[in-house]
């Protein structure tokens, strides 16, 4: 049975230990080996906790996420806005980054904003959790949950200006003048 196992972690991680049999026959023995010289480790083509702990490992991180469900953090949202700009704050701890996606609208908007301004605008606050946002101090109904709010700042113009771009964008704007930032929302 265990040899069934490092059988089929040995094929997923791409060596073929020919028939999944649970015998330690020569194709078993030559994929162990070519695994073991992959990965540093002594080819003596017995799996030890060594090779065990990478086979196990590889097996793990070769687990597909099946990235084509998913929108990719890095995905360019606007030509000046990165997905992962708008990510939750609270670094993975109660989310996964996005119990929301940013609101289209809001992103052209906010595109818009910094076309007019042809100004790096910086993002300090995108999507947040629930509890992120009650741990930041947000209302409770914030849009900063649904991905229709956006905490931000260009680090060469004034809140004021930033603001005013963005009020002529048609978007909510709450000016925190002593941190230096915006809240937009739409
Ligand atoms: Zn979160």
């Amino acid at each position: 049975m265990y040899l069934k196992l490092i059988q089929e972690a040995l094929e997923k991680a791409g060596y073929s230990p020919g028939a999944i049999d649970g015998i330690d026959g020569p194709l078993t023995q030559n994929a162990i080996k070519t695994f073991q010289t992959d990965h540093g480790l002594e080819p003596d083509g017995l799996v030890g906790p060594l090779t065990h702990t990478a086979l196990f490992q590889n097996d793990i991180a070769a687990e597909p996420e099946n990235p084509a469900d998913m929108p990719l953090d890095d995905q360019q949202l606007t030509p000046h806005f990165n997905r992962q700009a708008f990510k939750c704050c609270c670094e993975g701890r109660y989310c996964n980054g996005f119990p929301a996606e940013m609101n289209p609208e809001l992103l052209r908007r906010l595109e818009n904003v910094h076309q007019v301004l042809d100004t790096p605008i910086i993002v300090t606050s995108g999507v947040r959790c629930p509890i992120r946002n009650e741990e930041v101090g947000g209302i409770p109904n914030s849009r900063h949950l649904v991905g229709a709010a956006v905490d931000c700042y260009a680090p060469d113009r004034s809140v004021h200006e930033l603001a005013a771009a963005a009020e002529d964008q048609g978007l909510g704007v709450i000016i925190y003048e002593n941190q230096g930032f915006c809240h937009l929302e739409i």
